[in-house]
């Protein structure tokens, strides 16, 4: 029994900015519970399934989303490909292909950063696609320190916006509430240098 005043309401962290005619979010949840009209995934190169956040999207998207991923011959680092989003509220997944950071070292696994979610962008704008939401690629199997992969991501995604107003909203959706925190920082830090 929780006595009045005591009910702790959930507290939804979330922070908005406008980068030219674009919405920038920064949430904390699940990128499969998203509805914008595509949702990026940390894909592998196969495109065949893997753990975190590919999983959990081709265990909400149905067994329709191998399929179709099975056609597209892989992806190389630093690409994107699309599909549709199956049983997700998503219309389509952008598999995109982030390095794994202890093979390919700290600048070259910047640049292959910066170019998965470069790529994810322009084969959402190819798609007439207005809002994507991104996962932190990289920071999970694949080794990237969150603190150094959020600046690259937040900095690159905002670059794109600024030439590119087609994309009306990026959402990062942040697993956790440490992911949140640095991701939070990351935008903040880089919004006082502009
Ligand atoms: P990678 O192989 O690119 O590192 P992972 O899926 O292992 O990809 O992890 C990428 C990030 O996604 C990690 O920070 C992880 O905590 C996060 N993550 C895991 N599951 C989800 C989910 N359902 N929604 C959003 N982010 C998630």
């Amino acid at each position: 029994m929780t006595s009045a005043g005591q009910v702790k309401e959930p507290k939804e962290e979330i922070m908005q900015v406008t980068i030219n005619k674009s919405r920038l979010e920064l949430v904390e949840g699940d990128i499969t519970e998203q509805d914008t009209e595509a949702i990026v995934n940390a894909a592998n190169p196969t495109l065949l399934g893997g753990g975190g956040v590919d999983g959990a999207i081709h265990r909400a998207a149905g067994p329709e989303l191998l399929e179709e991923c099975r056609t597209l011959g892989g992806c190389r680092t630093g690409d994107a490909k699309i599909t549709k989003g199956y049983r997700l509220k998503a219309k389509y997944v952008i598999h995109a292909v982030g390095p794994v950071y202890h093979r390919e070292g700290p600048e070259r696994a910047a640049e292959l950063l910066a170019s998965a979610y470069r790529r994810s962008l322009e084969v959402a704008s190819e798609n007439n696609i207005r809002s994507v939401a991104f996962p932190s690629i990289s920071t999970g199997a694949y080794g990237y320190p969150m603190e150094e992969a959020a600046p690259i991501a937040l900095r690159t995604v905002i670059d794109y916006l600024k030439s590119h107003p087609d994309i009306e909203l990026v959402r990062f959706v942040l697993f956790g509430h440490r992911a949140y925190q640095i991701y939070e920082r990351a935008l903040k830090e880089i919004l006082a240098q502009d």
